[in-house]
């Protein structure tokens, strides 16, 4: 296993304690946080750092790759440590972002190949629905 200091060595990245705070915070978590949601995350054990910092440490760790950055609409920025392609969906009650998982998309990359003269490198998929909180309280409503 990697530790994060190997891994912030290999990308000749210097080890902030902001950093390593935000990026163990990513690693920690599956629900793409905004950096709204990762500064007040982190306020308790860091109450010091600024959004500001949050942003920047966000921003340095996606140009190294460690962090991908999703954009899910008009600048809603969400961030998953999880770097490998893969589908998202987007709750458009709560705003919630889960990962579809089990689908490849990859072929995805071929078929546009096809009907372009682009050669495909990648895709970003977003999906937009209701999540099952937000549809079971709809249900109670009635
Ligand atoms: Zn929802
Ligand atoms: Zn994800």
């Amino acid at each position: 296993m990697n530790s994060i200091t190997n891994i912030f060595r290999e990308k000749k990245l210097k080890l902030t304690p902001q950093r390593i705070a935000v990026y163990k915070y990513l690693q920690s978590t599956k629900e793409h946080p905004s950096a709204e949601t990762i500064y007040k995350a982190l306020q308790t054990d860091y109450p010091t750092m600024s959004l500001a910092t949050v942003y920047k440490a966000l921003k340095t760790l996606t140009e190294v790759n460690l962090v991908n950055e999703l954009n899910v609409g008009e600048g809603n920025f969400r961030y998953d440590s999880n770097v490998c392609s893969h589908p998202h969906i987007q709750c458009v009650c709560c705003g919630r972002v889960d990962d579809v998982e089990n689908v490849s998309f990859t072929n995805l990359n071929d078929k546009i190949a096809e009907f372009t003269d682009y050669k495909v490198l990648t895709n970003k998929v977003y999906f937009y629905g209701v999540c099952k909180d937000c549809a079971d309280k709809d249900n109670t409503d009635f």
